[in-house]
């Protein structure tokens, strides 16, 4: 594992994308075979490791994770990629400070996808996570370029969005970040839902949505970068 977070090699790499995936399961982000997670390879900036489709996380092995090209190619694998993978190829070709991506279809999340609702900064959690409120990316039918191209915007300045009447999208410096983004999402928006029930939901104030941006959502990715040399 590089400083970064990025897992150097094919197989760190694969291994990574199943411990998280387990992960998923196992903190009910996704049902079955639902949702991917995707990572950059260190020594192999053209390639990411991908969850492959239609296959239950708790059965998956490491070679089992498909290495893709930025343009989706099969590089090597035996099965078939996420269906989704445009979500993850757009974003990695249109980012190079994104090593990292996971997509959830979580319940909270899935009800305000479902109902084109955007999450707040209700919580200091999720400003430091996602760097403020997120917003809900506009309907496209799944798997489709479209779906993926609609996020670019949502996640420009932030590390998650709502994908409409889908699920939840997040991204990071690394695996570890993206995947913390997607569980504080999670956990504020079942938050939000409750919260709703007795009126409307405070905002944490401007001010320290500023400063909690500046000294502990800023920083998360600024030391991934490549100007980092510690
Ligand atoms: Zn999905």
């Amino acid at each position: 594992m590089s400083r970064s977070g990025i897992p150097a090699t094919r197989r760190e790499a694969q291994e990574l994308v199943v411990l998280f995936s387990r992960r998923l399961l196992a903190e009910h982000l996704v049902y079955y075979t639902a949702g991917n997670i995707s990572t950059r390879i260190g020594d192999e900036p053209g390639h990411v490791a991908v969850t492959p489709g239609s296959t239950a996380y708790d059965t998956l092995r490491p070679e089992d994770i498909v290495i893709v090209d930025l343009d989706g190619r099969v590089v090597d694998g035996r099965l078939r990629p996420t269906a989704e993978l445009p979500l993850h190829t757009l974003a990695y070709r249109d980012r190079p400070d994104v090593g990292a991506i996971v997509h959830t279809h979580s319940p909270a999340a899935m009800a305000m996808a479902a109902m084109g609702l955007d999450l707040p900064p209700i919580l200091h959690g999720l400003v430091a996570a996602c760097g403020g409120g997120i917003t809900t990316a506009p309907y496209a039918r799944g798997a489709t370029d479209e779906m993926a191209r609609f996020t670019a915007e949502p996640l420009r300045h932030r590390s998650a969005c709502l994908l409409r009447n889908h699920g939840t999208l997040a991204i990071g410096p690394n695996v570890e970040h993206a995947y913390n983004a997607a569980c504080v999402v999670e956990g504020v928006a079942d938050a939000y839902l409750r919260a709703r029930a007795f009126g409307s939901v405070p905002e944490v104030p401007g001010e320290d949505v500023q400063r909690i941006r500046t000294e502990q959502w800023m920083p998360a990715w600024a030391s991934e970068g490549p100007s980092h040399s510690g």
